[in-house]
Formats: C-alpha cells, structure tokens, sequence
C-alpha cells in the first residue's frame, strides 16, 4: 500500500506559513522548530518540507537533496542547541510512526531531546 499525504496536518499548515511556529532553522528542504509541548528543556522537531508522512517513506521517495538537506540540518540543530555528544551532554532521536509508534502528526519529523537525562527510552506497557 501507498502512503498518502493529508495536506491538512498541522505541520504542513506551519510549512504553508497558516500558523506560526518557534522556527530554529530553515534550509532549502527542510525547517526545524521548537515543540509547542516541550518535553525537555531542548525540543526541536526537524521536518522535510515535502509531502512525506513517515521517516520510511521520506527515506524511501526523498531525493539525494532532501535527504541530505534534513540530515545536515539535524546536526546543525544540534550543534546550535549545544546538545551533541561529541563536546556537549548529548540527546535523543524519535521519530514516531503510524499506530503502534502512536504518532500524532502525520507529517514526518524527527523529535530531537536533550538538555536533562532522558531516563530509559522505553517502559513496559502496563
Ligand atoms: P508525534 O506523536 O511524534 O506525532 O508528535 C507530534 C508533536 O508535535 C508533539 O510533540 C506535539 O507537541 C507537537 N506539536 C503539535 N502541534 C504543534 C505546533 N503547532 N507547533 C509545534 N509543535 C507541535
């Protein structure tokens, strides 16, 4: 099956400039933003500006550009936000998708968090 795009998730509204957003870097391809509900004291959210729904398939169907632009861009974040491993604390990556990964925005973004220690990545289900 396809994915399909719904055009009126709220990232592509920020994208079309319908709503604001905290921006903390743009590039050709890709916008980074800061969290409405933050759940760190660092948490950006970096998306492609293309119609992808999930981290498959913006790697799957993204030109080499896009998924360059985006990869780059998540390190500069990074480096911005002082929140690399290599001469700061560190961070971590999410990307939820579809159902079972409960994702709320169907929109590909990656959650970068950091600036206190996140605990376990996950907890058991009760
Ligand atoms: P996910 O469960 O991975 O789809 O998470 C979606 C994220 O988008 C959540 O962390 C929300 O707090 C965040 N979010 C929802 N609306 C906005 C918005 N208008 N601006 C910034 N972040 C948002």
């Amino acid at each position: 099956m396809a994915y399909s795009y719904d055009d009126q998730n709220i990232f592509a509204k920020i994208l079309r400039g319908e709503i604001p957003n905290k921006t903390v870097m743009e590039s050709d391809h890709t916008l980074a933003f800061e969290d409405i509900r933050p759940q760190a004291p660092v948490h950006v959210l970096v998306i492609p500006k293309g119609p992808y729904v999930t981290y498959d398939h913006f790697a799957g169907e993204a030109s080499e550009a896009e998924i360059a632009d985006f990869h780059r861009t998540v390190a500069a974040v990074c480096r911005k936000m002082g929140v690399t491993a290599d001469d700061g604390p560190g961070c971590r990556f999410i990307s939820n998708a579809g159902e079972d990964g409960v994702q709320e925005v169907p929109h590909f973004h990656l959650h970068i968090l950091g600036g206190r220690r996140l605990g376990r990545m996950l907890q058991k289900a009760e």
